[in-house]
């Protein structure tokens, strides 16, 4: 019905789409199974690909590992079609092209780096009339000819990857994703599909405004990733806490996110010295030097990157096991996007940060600087505010998990989420918690609730500054009380009073801190409270997490025979991937191995059970993984 009404509100210059209602879910199932070797889709695929089918307008947000790829490649095998991807990363392109082929999949890409191989192949595939998927660079998509081309296509689909990236709120905005604009006018009837993994409302809005998205399917999944373990913890000595985070989790891939180029390179040598094979990946290296660091990376041959958040994108490695933040990143968008890239197979995977009062001094610093450069006042002040957030979240005592949803706007139920440094009771109390917090609360009430939380740090600390001077609260009684906390740790503190409902933050532009009825149970001394602060160090070991019901259930850990199955198979994987020249994980994904595993299949049959396993890639590979299976322990 939606659909008749779209068609009647605009000129269509492309074939209509061929209504499959009938038979929509066995075809799609069929597709699924024979390109994909998947058996069914995951949470809001099906209504992606249902809009996709429909031709309408539709804009995805699934964190990153949800399966947004699928959503845009499986259409146009059900259709018939050709569906264009535009997507800003050449690397990120060029593997999706590689899996895709594997797959049997007639899929190319169009950019500026294209080699002889990939431009005979594309030409191959347009002549013969197979191709279906072409992912295609913003800036190559606006070139005359192309355009020219592509109007006489029958497209399926115009799909924008990293949909973001067209917003100015977004933390990734790319001028060149503006023109994305133009179309909705050139390609009148086309449906437009936006993907993205994380977009605050705002960005969202902003997506749909600028792409002129019309009646479109908002599809916008949990971004909760029950998988990843949150830490969080003060930087004490970072080369141990990081030599303790990659000993938990064995030789995997790791990545470590630095602020500067040059820490990603002090790093990488003191990872050397201690016997890990670490490479420093930043903007200033030289072109080759990059691609060769990522080739190694992709191809396994080097397991551990510091990097700058340029080390990115393009990286779909999906078995990372564990991202290090070696300093606070400037926002919670880029934190998670960042610790996104770990466990993307589902499996679990481990996120830690260790941060210090010094990189948000940093960081503001960097964005002070920029903004005077660029003249533009309010961009900054955004960027602070999300500065400030990110902050916030790295001392509070409050779930990792339902802080980062609740952030992205969704509420989260769980009462213990068992993968969180919080939840997992890795915080101390404070043996005094109940008599700092009644400092604090005092401090705000003596000083009339007024000023915000740096002013009240700035009084409890015993600070002599002007401000604090000229108003004579050097003289109330909370002054100086709480002068051997550091600035911070306070600043978590308040927090978590706030968190916990015994102090009030209000909202505005200069929020200030205000008591409620909690803040004089406190005061009174008839209110509980628990301040919670870092242990020193992790002396536990890794715990894996370990949930039956919901989310993406991870399964068991292997048994030692599992493993040893596992790794057998995984260096299988990774010849054969040398051989072919793609990263290993487009052969099968950590996962597909996983079950191979577990479950040793000893017949083509059995082997197309296997999630991940589809005909041609059983043609491909499947006789090697059997006899691998096959040989004895
Ligand atoms: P995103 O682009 O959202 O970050 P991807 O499309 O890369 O996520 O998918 C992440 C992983 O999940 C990939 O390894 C992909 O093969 C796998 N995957 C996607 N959809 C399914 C499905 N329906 N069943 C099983 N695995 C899937
Ligand atoms: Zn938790």
């Amino acid at each position: 019905m939606a659909r008749s009404v779209v068609e009647s509100l605009r000129p269509r210059l492309h074939t209509p789409l061929p209504v499959i209602d009938k038979d929509r879910n066995r075809l799609m199932h069929e597709a699924l199974e024979r390109w994909f070797g998947f058996s069914s889709l995951r949470p809001l695929q099906k209504e992606a690909v249902d809009a996709a089918l429909d031709g309408r307008d539709a804009l995805v947000v699934l964190p990153t590992g949800g399966g947004k790829s699928l959503c845009y490649q499986l259409p146009p095998l059900v259709l018939d079609r050709l569906t264009v991807v535009v997507s800003p990363l050449i690397a990120l392109m060029q593997d999706q092209v590689d899996g895709l082929r594997l797959n049997g999949v007639p899929a190319a890409a169009s950019h500026s780096n294209l080699d002889a191989a990939g431009r005979r192949r594309l030409n191959a595939l347009i002549d013969s009339g197979e191709l279906r998927i072409l992912f295609v660079a913003p800036e190559r998509l606006f070139l005359e000819d192309f355009l020219q081309w592509l109007s006489k296509c029958d497209l399926a689909a115009i799909a924008i990857d990293e949909a973001h990236c067209i917003s100015q709120w977004g933390h990734d905005f790319r001028p060149e994703y503006r023109r994305l604009a133009e179309l909705r006018t050139r390609f009148p009837g086309v449906p437009v599909h936006a993907y993205t993994a994380t977009a605050t409302p705002r960005v969202r809005q902003d997506i749909c405004d600028q792409l002129q998205l019309q009646d479109c399917v908002e599809l916008i999944g949990t971004f909760d990733r029950p998988e990843l373990t949150y830490r969080v913890l003060p930087r004490q000595g970072l080369i141990d806490q990081v030599v303790e985070g990659i000993s938990r989790h064995g030789d995997a891939a790791t990545i470590i996110y630095c602020i500067s180029r040059k820490d990603t390179e002090a790093l990488a040598k003191q990872l050397q010295s201690r016997n890990i094979a670490a490479e420093a990946y930043h903007a200033g290296l030289a072109a080759g030097e990059r691609t060769r660091i990522s080739a190694d990376f992709r191809a396994e041959r080097c397991n551990v990157v510091c990097a700058t958040v340029a080390f990115g994108m393009g990286i779909d490695r999906s078995d990372v096991r564990l991202v290090v933040h070696a300093a606070m990143p400037k926002s919670i968008e880029h934190y998670q996007q960042e610790t996104g890239r770990a466990g993307r197979d589902g499996l679990p995977s481990e996120c830690l940060m260790l941060y210090s009062g010094a990189d948000g001094a940093k960081w503001r610093m960097i964005m002070q600087r920029a903004g005077q450069e660029y003249g533009d006042p309010e961009a900054t002040k955004a960027q602070l505010g999300l500065l400030s957030h990110m902050q916030r979240f790295a001392g509070r005592a409050q779930c990792r998990h339902k802080t980062l949803s609740e952030y992205f706007g969704q509420s989260y139920d769980e009462p213990n989420c068992g993968a969180c440094d919080v939840c997992l009771n890795e915080l101390d109390l404070v043996p005094d918690s109940v008599v700092i917090a009644q400092k604090i609360l005092s401090a705000v009430a003596r000083t009339g609730q007024r000023y915000g939380a740096s002013y009240i740090i700035d009084v409890l600390r015993g600070s002599k500054n002007e401000k604090v001077l000229s108003r004579g609260h050097d003289q109330i009684p909370t002054f100086g009380l709480l002068k051997d906390l550091v600035a911070m740790r306070l600043g978590n503190y308040i927090d978590q009073l706030i968190d916990d409902g015994s102090l009030v933050r209000t909202d505005g532009e200069y929020p200030i801190l205000v008591l409620n009825e909690a803040s004089g149970e406190v005061l009174r001394g008839n209110r509980e409270v628990s301040l919670r602060s870092p242990k020193g160090g992790l002396d536990q070991p890794a715990r894996r997490r370990r949930r039956g019901s919901s989310g993406a259930s991870p399964a068991r850990a292997l048994t030692p025979v599992e493993q040893e199955v596992f790794d057998r198979l995984r260096a299988l994987r990774r010849t054969l991937a040398t051989g072919m020249g793609v990263p290993p994980y487009v052969v099968f994904s950590d996962a597909t191995l996983e079950e191979l595993a577990r479950e040793r299949p000893s017949t083509r049959s059995a082997m197309l059970d296997v999630k991940g396993i589809g005909p041609k890639k059983y043609d491909s590979f499947g006789q090697q993984f059997l006899a691998a299976l096959a040989e004895e322990a």
